[in-house]
């Protein structure tokens, strides 16, 4: 495992690789009953889940991460192991994969993280959630625009909301908007080519206070795009 995370340049000591074996054990093991994931060789695991979630770890550095539609954990759990300093919420809708995330936190005891099981759109209403956060992170949950809704409302001004596209060069232009309107601004798209795969990382920070209309909820987020 060490092997192939330094291929991408990713020192990591013995313990957090442990970790990660750990964790990729118990990926395999919950995966017949849960449906977490479609890859389970394990170094396309590492690739595609922990090395592809560690693309963006410079971006988070210290303080509160939201991740958004964690599913199996990706990007924030492997974005915890490696950084310990992050303090880590984990938001997902659906019930059993809340009881996966639980359980890896449990296995690789990890600390200051914990799992909401809830919708993003509701979530984002709570005045202990609303505005709090360092950093939001979300993989694979929707498009820019839709995401940008669900996400945004729980980032702090000067915070950072850092989407994880594969190729996001069609979803830029409505992003954008989407963004604006939500008291962000877009400074940078990191791109990268993991084993021929486009990946790029959206940063975009916040310069405003999100209006308290969004998120507009009932499905609207995804049915009526901003
Ligand atoms: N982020 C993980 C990854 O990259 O492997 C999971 C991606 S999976 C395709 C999308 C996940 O987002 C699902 O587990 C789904 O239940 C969750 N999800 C979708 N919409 C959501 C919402 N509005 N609020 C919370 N979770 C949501």
């Amino acid at each position: 495992m060490k092997k192939v995370f330094e291929k991408f340049n990713l020192q990591l000591d013995e313990q957090k690789v442990d970790k990660f074996n750990r964790y990729y054990e118990l990926l395999v093991e919950y995966n017949e009953r849960f449906n977490l994931t479609a890859i389970v060789n394990k170094d396309e695991v590492i690739v595609k889940h922990f090395v592809d979630s560690l693309l963006g770890a410079k971006y988070f550095t210290k303080g509160k991460l939201i991740d958004i539609g964690s599913g199996a954990g990706f990007p924030a759990i492997p974005l915890k192991i490696f950084n310990d300093d992050l303090d880590v919420t984990l938001v997902e809708a659906t019930g059993k994969k809340c009881t996966f995330l639980n359980a890896v936190i449990k296995e690789l005891g990890l600390k200051n993280i914990k799992v909401v099981n809830d919708r993003a759109e509701i979530l984002g209403k709570n005045p202990d959630f609303r505005e709090k956060f360092d950093f939001c992170s979300a993989r694979a949950v929707a498009r820019l625009n839709t995401l940008a809704e669900y996400c945004m409302p729980f980032v702090k001004v000067d915070g950072y909301f850092i989407p994880y596209k594969g190729d996001v060069t069609e979803e830029l232009e409505d992003g954008k908007r989407a963004v604006k309107l939500l008291g962000g601004k877009i400074e940078k798209v990191d791109e990268f080519l993991l084993e021929d795969a486009k990946r790029s990382i959206v940063l975009v920070k916040k310069v405003s206070n999100t209006q308290n209309i969004y998120p507009r909820g009932n499905g609207k987020e995804r049915k009526k795009p901003l």
